[in-house]
């Protein structure tokens, strides 16, 4: 089967393919779950197909708090192995993808009776060390009452107790879904977005295909093999539900919203994760320009899709940073963008939303349909293998023969990471800059940061442009990256999902989305009613991630 590059202009073979073959394992869903899947099942030889229904990363996996994190917060819940399992997973995603799991430091402040003690923030902190094998360099350091406030002066004085530094890691979570996809694209699995599952095929009373439409063709095709895995996160009992016998609820839905300020209006000199009066606990993370504050955890009812951040979310963030900082005086008109994302939460009766445990689960139903969901983005590669093993199980069960091929993805390096170690990223950067000095640095580091090596490649189309404006030439090289080798279809693909800029850089989405727009036309080979279309569509999403009702 010859593998097409991962463009619009090859969706045509790649439907081909996807009709044609017969696959080994079938994914719905091109979230951090999906994509992870497809990426261990093919590094072990198996032959993958993947359809997503809208853009990769548009459901759950482009609005979490992008934490690749130990899971501090689970040791209260004494969820221990859970805490000892993303905590190794942290230090081998930062091998895997090290420009888009980046180390920092978390600042956890103490206050009267707030939700962590001196001694049990300290004991906890250690033993979280220890399950989650933090390096030296990065263990905990309990502070006093003046380092707190020297680490970060706009606390409240009057209500500190002392506080923690301890390590997290960011990233982009849009980014670790894109590289997954396009590495498993690499290693000859069949994706493709816009393409949703409308059914699933059955033979002898197995599962063994899904009907499929693509959305930008319209036709209606079929796949077929041996497995199918529904990863389609908050919406995986619909999938369920594809088989009609199936009545019963597996997942609670609670949504979650981030806001994002100017970051000299919350200035914070690291990360912090502080006490709200409700007894829950948020985070304020500065990221270049901006800070994010999130996040909010409320029962959700109704399509994921349809998610937005109320005024009454944004309220609520607003007074918690206002408490927690009193020098801010934080107001709504302050906010530049905003996400709103929805857990897929596995059902827990009697448990309140924040109680319920993050654990992810697979169920398989009577015709065989693989489901997975509950996790975290932090545990991805994880529940993938896990999949993956279950999927190598029943086929030796069935087959009678028994091959065990063991996960390889601990080793497998997303596209964009030739990187050693942190370091190398920061001499890669000072490499690029010599060598393109009409750049800026900042220019320079956006580009690493998103795209790791890859950024080279942005480089050299932005030099084959004519003009001065380099500003410009560097957008247009983007582009032109993301539509050639990264299936961007549309313009919210580009602006949200594959640069994240509605979230973290919303006013270069307002001067550019005309050049971006007629650039993409271009590429994509637009009539002028559909580059309107496109640029409304992207108006509304500016709308909502900055109108709150
Ligand atoms: P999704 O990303 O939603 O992917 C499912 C995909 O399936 C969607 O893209 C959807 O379009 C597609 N789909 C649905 N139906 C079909 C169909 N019929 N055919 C084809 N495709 C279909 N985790 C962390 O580790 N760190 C954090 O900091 C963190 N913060 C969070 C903050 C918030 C507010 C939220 C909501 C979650 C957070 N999480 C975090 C959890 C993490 O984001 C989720 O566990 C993860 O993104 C879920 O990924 P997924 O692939 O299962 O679901």
């Amino acid at each position: 089967m010859s593998q097409p590059s991962f463009s619009y202009q090859n969706r045509p073979a790649i439907i081909q393919n996807l009709k044609n073959e017969y696959f080994d394992l079938i994914i719905i869903g091109g979230g951090i779950t999906g994509a992870g899947i497809a990426l261990d099942a093919c590094t072990r030889g198996l032959k993958v197909a993947l359809v997503e229904k809208k853009d990769f990363a548009s459901g759950t996996s482009s609005k979490s708090t992008k934490l690749i994190h130990g899971g501090l917060r689970y040791l209260k819940q004494f969820e221990f192995n859970l805490v000892r399992e993303v905590g190794k997973e942290r230090s081998i995603l930062h091998d895997l993808a090290t420009h888009l799991v980046r180390p920092e430091k978390m600042l956890l402040p103490l206050i009267k009776d707030g939700n962590y003690g001196k001694i049990i923030t300290s004991v906890g902190l250690m033993v979280y060390d220890v399950l989650a094998g933090v390096e030296e360099e990065d263990q905990r350091k309990m502070l006093s009452v003046e380092e707190t406030m020297k680490s970060e002066p706009l606390l409240d004085k009057g209500i500190i107790e002392g506080g923690g530094l301890y390590a997290e890691y960011q990233t982009d979570d849009f980014r670790l879904v894109t590289e997954l996809i396009k590495t498993s694209v690499d290693y000859g699995s069949q994706i493709l977005n816009y393409t949703t599952c409308t059914d699933l095929l059955a033979k002898g009373g197995k599962v063994c295909g899904v009907a499929c439409h693509d959305d930008e063709s319209g036709e209606d095709f079929k796949i077929y093999g041996d497995y199918v895995v529904n990863a389609a996160g908050p919406w995986v009992d619909q999938v369920r539900k594809l088989n009609k016998k199936v009545k019963e609820t597996k997942l609670h839905l609670t949504k979650g919203i981030h806001i994002v300020v100017p970051f000299e209006k919350l200035p914070v000199k690291q990360s912090v994760y502080f006490d709200v009066s409700d007894g829950r606990m948020i985070f304020a993370i500065p990221k270049n320009d901006i800070t994010y504050i999130g996040t909010t955890d409320t029962n959700y009812k109704g399509n994921p899709r349809d998610a937005r951040t109320s005024k009454k979310d944004v309220k609520y963030l607003i007074n918690a940073v206002n408490e927690a900082f009193p020098k801010i005086e934080l107001q709504i008109e302050d906010i530049l963008s905003s996400w709103a994302g929805v857990r897929p939460l596995i059902q827990d009766e009697g448990k309140s939303t924040s109680e319920i445990s993050r654990k992810d689960e697979i169920f398989i139903s009577d015709r065989g349909l693989i489901s997975i969901a509950g996790g975290k983005l932090t545990g991805y590669r994880k529940m993938a293998k896990r999949t993956v093993d279950l999927v190598l199980e029943m086929k030796s069960s069935r087959s009678g023969i028994t091959k065990k091929t063991k996960s390889k993805t601990k080793k497998v390096k997303f596209k964009g990471n030739n990187f050693k170690n942190t370091k190398a990223i920061a001499s890669y950067k000072t490499k690029l800059l010599k060598e393109n000095p009409n750049y800026l640095k900042e220019q320079i580091r956006y580009l690493v940061d998103l795209y790791g090596d890859q950024a080279a490649t942005i480089l050299s189309f932005a030099d084959q442009l004519p003009g001065k404006n380099q500003n410009a030439k560097l957008l247009k090289a983007e582009v032109r990256f993301c539509v050639d080798r990264e299936m961007v279809m549309h313009l919210t693909d580009f602006f949200v999902h594959r640069t994240g800029r509605l979230f973290f850089n919303i006013q270069s989405v307002k001067d550019h989305l005309n050049l971006v727009a007629t650039d993409m036309k271009h590429w994509l080979d637009w009539d002028a009613a559909q580059m309107n279309e496109e640029i409304a569509i992207m108006t509304e999403e500016i709308k909502q991630a900055t109108e709150f009702k």
